[in-house]
């Protein structure tokens, strides 16, 4: 029985920076019955993301990865924000549907990516909870377990929710057949961590030849706004990742650019690592 996540721990140096990947999962639970062919259901991935990032535990980060299919139950959405068109039962609490579950896309997709329904049925809410408890908590317990564990140990804690997009929005996305940058940070319009965070990691990424844009068109959600209290020293920023810099989008397999931007990224991660050392010393310095 495959596990819900995969946590990666820092091989030496630890450092006070996460990094969690809650799309890139690929084992597909034998009672998904999605109705599209599974290669439609798998463009909802953001396939090959926690690879990308494999060398941060040599560069002292933590690196926390789902195992699960986000089209199965989406870890980087709130718990209520569910389609009462999914569900064959009442769900017994108020929900709170959002934007994400009028675009099809809720803490359970009700379409695949190329808009077509992604079930022939209602789901019980009995199924629906048992989604939850036996993959949504145990990912989001255990990136709270690692935030703590660095931020009890160091005072601060910064935190990368990694993701990737598809190149251009489609018909259902906030911005329709637009060709997006090659990364979009969303901190929720900074309210999720420090402005310093976000402004270095898109300095960083435009020093690497990277078009980057902030909160456009995604600003960051479930999982920074859960996470992210830069008042209490506790950053987390939503990094987007154009995919075809790295993949064919049709295929998933990897492209010519792959290798390019997983050096990149080791680079960022390299950089991010200077980066908090120099926060570390100056807040020790402040206290001391
Ligand atoms: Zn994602």
């Amino acid at each position: 029985m495959c596990t819900p996540f995969a946590l990666h721990r820092p091989v030496a140096g630890a450092l006070p920076l996460v990094l969690d990947s809650p799309h890139s999962g690929e084992f597909y639970p034998d009672d998904f019955d999605h109705a599209p062919p599974r290669e439609i259901v798998r463009q909802a991935e953001d396939t090959h993301v926690a690879r990308l990032y494999g060398c941060a535990p040599a560069l002292g980060a933590t690196l926390l990865e789902a195992n699960f299919p986000r089209a199965y139950v989406d870890a980087n959405r709130s718990l209520a924000d569910i389609d009462p068109e999914l569900l064959a039962d009442d769900w017994g609490e108020p929900l709170a549907p959002g934007r994400k579950t009028a675009q099809g896309i809720g803490l359970v997709w009700r379409l695949a990516r190329n808009g077509a329904p992604m079930y022939r049925r209602r789901l019980a809410a009995a199924e629906i909870r048992e989604r939850i408890e036996r993959w949504y908590r145990p990912y989001h317990a255990a990136l709270d377990a690692e935030l703590n564990l660095r931020h009890r140990e160091f005072g601060s804690v910064w935190h990368l929710d990694c993701h990737s997009m598809p190149a251009v929005g489609d018909e259902r996305a906030d911005d329709p057949g637009r060709e997006r940058a090659d990364f979009v940070l969303g901190d929720r319009d900074g309210t999720t961590c420090a402005p310093a965070f976000t402004a270095f990691v898109a300095a960083t990424l435009a020093d690497l030849g990277y078009r980057v844009a902030i909160n456009d068109p995604y600003k960051g959600v479930e999982i920074v706004r859960r996470h992210g209290r830069p008042a209490e020293r506790r950053h987390s920023l939503q990094v987007e990742v154009k995919r075809t810099l790295y993949m064919d989008e049709a295929s998933l397999l990897p492209n010519a650019g792959y290798a390019r931007l997983e050096a990149d990224l080791a680079r960022l991660l390299a950089a991010l690592q200077r980066h908090i050392r120099g926060e570390l010393v100056g807040a020790s310095g402040l206290r001391g």
